[in-house]
């Protein structure tokens, strides 16, 4: 299968070539945290991505027209030959590069050799689920908020403050914290905070400190917007989050899921069309066998009949018949309700949230 080939076939399947790539280079992690969906944890070596296989994919994918790489585990920085990887991905061109980490690993040749990359299109993603050791540790374990703190000061220290996006995991116990994240960030001089709603598989299911907010919480968050004006100029220099961009209605969507354009590669070469959409029946595996271009054109009639699901989900979920956001809404996310309701044809978990917000007062014009 030529590189072409398998980019014909994809198109023939009505998907769109992929974008970014988000590969889990490792499923080891420092920590085992409560919420974490992939279950990473302290692994033996074997749980790394021998080099070699990772590059193989990378640089396919980069020959593929691939624009963006988002590195990820586990946590990276424990795969040994992390920086290789991130060196020998800087020369393939890419737009950008993502570094996806809990921050607690960084050394100094690590530091040194970011810096180096001299790469603009690079962003270091640092997970901080609170703005206190109190929250973050909850769910991540005693002393990870140091550890990230650390690791957030040095990466200032070495000139990459603008390089670094905060993420945060909502959750119940920790939605509070944002403005404060917010109000930190500024003054560490970070470029962009981001947060993502808990996805509710893997070891957040079950008994777990990690629960997802309710929507009482996030209308608190939207009443903050609209009356804390030092929270609403922060928000808007440097924060991102889907609740609150629910009501602009600047992620108004037109389209269901964009398959392929943003793939997931687990470490053990299980390829999935999206980072949210987990089913076993529309994956394809042995991926650092068969190589990347070779797993896109096996996929592809599979991923073709994932996006006729997606796109049909608002006839058939029930809830959604007569539901005003309907059109913006488009029935919310095909892979956050397969993880959290195990069907692909229900509303996601996120459903009645998004209720709430639009009863609150949603500006999204459609
Ligand atoms: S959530 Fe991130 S830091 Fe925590 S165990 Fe999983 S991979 Fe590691
Ligand atoms: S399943 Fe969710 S994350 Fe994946 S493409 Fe569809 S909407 Fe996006
Ligand atoms: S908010 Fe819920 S009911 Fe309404 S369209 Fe979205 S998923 Fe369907």
């Amino acid at each position: 299968m030529t590189r072409c080939e398998s980019l014909e076939t994809v198109r023939q399947w009505g998907l769109k070539p992929p974008k970014t790539l988000t590969i889990a280079i490792t499923a080891a992690c420092n920590l085992a945290c409560q919420h974490c969906w992939v279950e990473a944890g302290l692994l033996p070596v074997s749980a790394h991505v021998p080099t070699r296989s990772l590059m193989r994919i990378i640089k396919e994918f980069a020959a593929l027209g691939g624009e963006g790489l988002r590195i990820t585990g586990g946590e990276p920085l424990c795969h040994p030959h992390v920086l290789n990887i991130l060196q020998s991905s800087r020369a393939l061109g890419f737009k950008a590069i993502i570094l996806q980490t809990n921050a607690m690993l960084l050394k100094d040749e690590h530091l040194t050799a970011l810096h180096e990359l001299e790469f603009p299109g690079l962003s270091i993603q640092v997970s901080l689920d609170g703005a206190t050791a109190d929250t973050h540790d909850l769910v991540r374990g005693k002393g990870a908020f140091d550890g990230a703190l650390s690791g957030l000061v040095k990466l200032v220290q070495y000139g990459l403050a603008g390089r670094i996006t905060l993420f945060l995991t909502e959750m119940r116990h920790n939605l509070e914290d944002i403005p404060a994240l917010l109000e930190f960030a500024e003054r560490m001089g970070i470029s962009s905070f981001n947060s993502g709603a808990l996805v509710q598989c893997g070891r957040a299911v079950g008994d777990t400190a990690a629960v997802p907010p309710d929507s009482a919480q996030y209308l608190k968050l939207l009443e903050r917007y609209d009356t804390d004006p030092r929270f609403r100029e922060l928000y808007r220099k440097i924060g991102r989050i889907a609740a609150l961009e629910w009501r602009t209605g600047e992620t108004v969507r037109h389209e269901h899921c964009t398959f392929v354009e943003n793939p997931y590669l687990t470490p053990s070469g299980v390829l999935y069309p999206c980072l949210l959409c987990h089913t076993g029946d529309f994956s394809v595996s042995g991926v650092f066998d068969k190589g990347f271009a070779a797993a896109l054109a096996e996929g592809a009639p599979a991923w073709s009949s994932l996006l006729q699901i997606s796109r049909s989900r608002t006839d058939t979920i029930n809830e959604c018949h007569d539901c005003p956001l309907k059109p913006c809404c488009g029935g919310g996310c095909m892979g956050r309700a397969w993880g959290s309701r195990g069907d692909l044809v229900a509303a996601d978990d996120r459903c009645e949230v998004r209720q709430a917000i639009y009863r609150y007062g949603c500006n999204c014009r459609y």
